[in-house]
């Protein structure tokens, strides 16, 4: 039995992705093993957000490249966020990846996972794939998941819909996934009822912008989302997917989270539906990049820093004791030190518990990287991360750590070595407690001890 190898970066969407990736793979005949060394074929399911996480993978090429001498019928498949054209290395059209890595053998857009298998034949035709029925595999939803990102089997991730619209100046979604495409809600409630009743206790919905679900101009022509719109004409169809999720609350399922959201489809509705939910928790991560309109123009995020404050405003009124993170990019095209302060004081004013910061790096084949000019200094990139996250971010997730101090929480536990457990709490804060006990996969109660800047510390209540 031949053996595949897959390297995962970037995102929790490509974590899930992956899942597919082995179910197919285990489906063509493939055993999963640890090394490169012992594998038949290699997939690295890539990131090209940001330069680093493309660096990773060529980086590796040269190991990929000694093995390959050896083992001449070695498969090598580079899928995700950096392939814009499924291909094979004998393709008459093939991507451009193929032209700065002689090591490759196939390119692969994630969602067309099904043509792997006719891809692999291009590179050697006697290879032994065994036939899968191709119609279970048109749509790249119908792959089942192997749902083996977690530790435990009480927590999973379900995508629910794929690609994006927002065409943000900087990313190269739009280019690399496609436009949005959602789900067949039945689909998404099928797989959540088997993972409920196989143990599940936290669902996290996957997808560039999960709170547009079903609203895009392509699941506007699906009929699902047509009887939806004449049954329920003023209900959203993330709400209803919400509502209908926490029906399997009686079943054992304790949490719903969702990532990511796009602040303009951050609706009145689903933010009651979040504070009325048994299954919702307080916690959202809202993505901003800039606290400063010019520079959100420039980004095409399609929001001012007023509409965010405000939704950020209904949010803690309607859910007091939310928490609340985002998403910054610092020395975007253009960046000024004024625009810079701009945002240093609107994260300050929005109070965020916690950030992911990143510095701007130019990726081909966006709009940014065509017209926009990348002239802030690398320097000034990094000074600007550092003085966001060791002056303002440091200082706010602490003092939002410290709100819980002696105070108790409900964790579920989702890594285990030896007697330190970790997990997260409702407001998705790392907790780390000592026990005796095997706990994986268990909500426990947990008397805050200890506030730290990133995790709070406890002992079992
Ligand atoms: S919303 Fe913007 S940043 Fe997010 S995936 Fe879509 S284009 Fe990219």
């Amino acid at each position: 039995m031949p053996n595949y190898h897959i390297q995962t970066y970037g995102c929790q969407m490509n974590y899930s992705d992956t899942e597919r990736m082995e179910s197919y793979l285990q489906a063509l005949g493939y055993k999963k093993t640890s090394t490169f060394k012992t594998a038949d074929l290699i997939l690295f399911n890539t990131c090209s957000v940001r330069q680093h996480a493309e660096d990773r993978v060529t980086g590796h090429m040269r190991e990929i490249g000694k093995i390959k001498r050896k083992k001449p019928n070695l498969i090598v498949v580079i899928a995700g966020c950096m392939v814009r054209k499924s291909s094979s290395r004998y393709s008459s059209k093939r991507d451009k990846l193929f032209n700065a890595m002689n090591e490759l053998d196939i390119a692969l857009r994630t969602e067309e996972l099904p043509r792997l298998a006719g891809l692999a034949r291009e590179i050697n035709p006697k290879i032994k794939i065994p036939e899968i029925k191709e119609e279970s595999l048109e749509d790249y939803f119908c792959i089942t998941p192997t749902h083996t990102s977690h530790q435990s089997k009480a927590q999973a991730f379900i995508a629910i819909s794929n690609g994006c619209d927002k065409f943000c100046t900087y990313c190269i979604v739009p280019y690399s996934r496609g436009r949005e495409k959602s789900r067949d809600i039945n689909d998404i409630l099928m797989e959540a009822n088997e993972l409920v009743e196989n143990g599940c206790k936290e669902i996290t919905l996957i997808g560039q912008t999960v709170n547009s679900y079903g609203l895009s101009k392509y699941d506007k022509e699906k009929q699902f989302f047509k009887d939806l719109k004449r049954k329920y004409p003023k209900k959203e169809p993330f709400v209803y997917l919400l509502e209908e999720l926490d029906k399997l609350h009686a079943k054992g399922l304790q949490r719903v989270r969702f990532t990511s959201s796009h602040p303009k489809d951050m609706s009145d509705q689903l933010i009651k539906a979040m504070a009325k939910l048994k299954t919702q928790m307080p916690y959202l991560h809202l993505p901003l990049q800039s606290g400063d309109n010019s520079t959100l123009k420039r980004m095409n995020r399609t929001y001012t820093t007023a509409q965010y404050r405000k939704i950020i405003q209904k949010l803690r009124k309607t859910i007091p004791d939310i928490s609340i993170s985002t998403d910054i990019i610092v020395g975007f095209c253009g960046e000024t030190d004024k625009e810079f302060k701009n945002t240093c004081k609107f994260f300050d004013e929005m109070d965020f518990e916690h950030a992911y910061l990143a510095q701007y790096s130019k990726r081909a084949g966006t709009t940014a990287a065509r017209f926009i000019k990348d002239d802030v200094p690398e320097k000034v990139k990094n000074e600007r991360w550092h003085n966001l996250n060791d002056i303002l971010l440091r200082k706010k997730s602490k003092k939002a750590h410290e709100r819980f101090l002696g105070k108790t929480v409900n964790v579920l536990v989702e890594n285990q070595k030896g007697k330190t457990c970790f997990g997260r709490s409702e407001h998705f804060k790392i907790v780390q407690f000592k026990s005796g006990r095997r706990l994986l996969g268990q909500i426990v109660t947990v008397k805050i001890t200890k506030a730290k800047e990133w995790i709070l510390e406890g002992e079992l209540a």
